[in-house]
């Protein structure tokens, strides 16, 4: 669940939503890990907290999001680092240690320019105070074997640094205990949905989301490349997201985009990074609230889960057009575009990446093959997730209500897996299952498709009664059909009565 920081923020829906997409993560986020050794440094307390140390001071600070899942896999790492590098004297002075969690300190992170989480700065207090990310060190590698971290800190100084687990003592708050979660892990299943397996609301927030990130994160929104690749995300979401506010703002912002964008200027001018992506948001399924994506806790499923339910439902909503590219073809670009411009998961958008460029992708060739190939990635993305979380536990990586599973669970589906093997899926029942649950209309809601509370709720007594009419359309039609045949069948049998009294009346009268 999203937790806002401040209850003030939510006194109206519209403002929440205006406080979302200025300041997005004071509503979604909040740090998920404290630690006894670096410091939770924020904008507030930033200068303050620098200002206090000599300008030949070093300091080492982690610029996470705490919506960001690898930053939480990352997270017992940097404890262990930290832990090991607390009692060094390193040009013969400590280290400040601190992170930053930029889901919430949305300015400071911007200011740095972080370029994908989690990301290390290390350097001299007075260039963290100047803001300049040039003057900094910068650790933006992705295997993060904590003897490269301690090898690149040991650079710095120009001394050999060997990282030790014996000094690295026990992690602080257990999180890296390996194994200990690990039979929960696998014997906890993931509850069953009682109802639809996706919502709207959840494809609306990760959309809002999605927009925030790149609206206040400069380098997301500067140079003629990102110009192109926003243009490329507004397209995907005109042609193929479920809602349809997202999809008829993204069309208007894309119909003045080089109005809101003028080729040429190299950054984003604010009327367009302030404009809702979705349109206004009373007219949004998204209430500030996760739904399907809603996690047991407040730092864990949410953004990245939305995502997921955006791409799947989008692959199967691109249109055939004559003389366009095929929704495989389009779909693929819109994938593309997002992880090499948006995606700010670090890791994530790297293996995301690897498996784009994979033959695999360019066998993608029509909506089937696309949907199917999205889920085994996803899938794929679970099986490497379920070892991770097993290795590190629930506790501060994942969700121990949501372990990662091969899906469809045989529940959900009983003929996606082949009946002699558990791990054998058979793919057209799958591309069923897909189409049933992703498909057009199959969340109250989505495309267009009124929600059945609304209706119930009768928001609208004209819109309930047009509604009932049309579902009663092909019932009248019937009977109005057999109506009409009777009465015709009736006439005819009184026109042939008549006519054969009249017949007979001629014929008398004849004779
Ligand atoms: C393209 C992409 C790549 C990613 N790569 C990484 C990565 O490399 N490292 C990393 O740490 N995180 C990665 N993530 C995030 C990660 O996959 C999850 O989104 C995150 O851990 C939250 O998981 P979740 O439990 O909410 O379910 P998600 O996996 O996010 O699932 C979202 C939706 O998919 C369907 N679904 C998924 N699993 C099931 C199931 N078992 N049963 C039924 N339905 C299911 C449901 O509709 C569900 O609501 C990535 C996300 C995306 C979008």
């Amino acid at each position: 669940m999203m937790r806002p920081r401040d209850p003030s923020l939510l006194l109206s829906v519209s403002c929440l939503f205006h406080v979302m997409l200025l300041q997005p993560w004071t509503v979604y986020a909040e740090p998920f890990m404290h630690s006894d050794v670096a410091a939770q440094i924020s904008t507030a307390n930033f200068t303050q907290a620098l200002n206090l140390l000599g300008a030949d001071q070093v300091c080492l600070i982690e610029f996470y999001a705490s919506w960001c899942p690898a930053c939480k896999h990352f997270a017992p790492k940097f404890e262990k680092f930290a832990n090991f590098l607390k009692d060094k004297r390193l040009g013969g002075r400590l280290l400040y240690i601190a992170r930053v969690d930029c889901a919430i300190e949305v300015d400071l992170c911007g200011a740095f320019n972080v370029p994908g989480y989690p990301a290390l700065f290390l350097g001299l207090a007075p260039d963290f105070l100047a803001k300049d990310p040039k003057k900094l060190q910068i650790y933006h590698g992705h295997d993060r074997q904590l003897q490269h971290l301690a090898t690149w800190v040991g650079e710095y100084f120009k001394t050999e640094l060997i990282y030790s687990e014996v000094e690295a003592g026990a992690p602080v708050g257990g999180a890296a205990s390996s194994g200990a979660h690990t039979s929960s892990a696998t014997a906890k299943r993931r509850p069953l949905p009682s109802g639809p397996e996706w919502s709207l609301a959840d494809v609306e927030g990760a959309t809002l989301q999605l927009w925030s990130i790149l609206a206040t994160t400069p380098s997301l929104h500067r140079g003629a490349e990102k110009r192109a690749a926003l243009r490329g995300i507004l397209e995907g979401w005109a042609a193929a997201h479920p809602s349809t506010s997202c999809k008829s703002h993204a069309n208007g912002l894309l119909s003045s985009y080089d109005k809101l964008w003028p080729a040429g200027e190299e950054a984003a001018p604010a009327a367009l990074l302030q404009s809702e992506p979705c349109g206004p948001p009373a007219g949004l399924a998204f209430r500030g609230e996760w739904v399907t994506c809603r996690g047991s806790k407040p730092d864990s499923r949410g953004y990245s889960c939305g995502l997921w339910e955006m791409l799947h439902t989008m692959a199967l909503r691109f249109p055939e057009k004559p003389g366009a590219a095929g929704p495989a073809q389009a779909m693929m670009t819109f994938l593309t575009l997002f992880n090499t411009h948006f995606f700010q998961c670090a890791p994530c958008q790297k293996h995301f990446g690897r498996i784009l460029a994979s033959p695999e992708a360019a066998a993608v060739t029509d909506r089937r093959s696309l949907s199917l190939w999205l889920w085994r990635v996803h899938n794929e993305v679970n099986e490497r997730l379920r070892g991770i979380e097993a290795q590190y536990g629930h506790s501060t990586t994942g969700d121990p209500e949501f372990p990662k599973e091969q899906w469809p669970a045989p529940e959900s589906c009983p003929h996606c897996r082949a009946s002699d093997s558990a791990s054998a899926w058979v793919e057209d029942r799958v591309w069923e299952y897909l189409q049933r649950v992703f498909g057009v209309g199959s969340a109250p809601g989505a495309d267009g498709v009124r929600p059945v509370t609304q209706l119930q709720l009768g928001q609208s007594s004209r819109i309930r009664t047009t509604s009932v009419l049309y579902s009663l359309l092909p019932v009248l039609g019937v009977a109005a059909a057999a109506l009409l045949m009777f009465l015709v069948v009736r006439g005819n049998m009184i026109s042939g009565r008549r006519g054969r009294s009249s017949g007979m009346l001629w014929s008398s009268a004849v004779k």
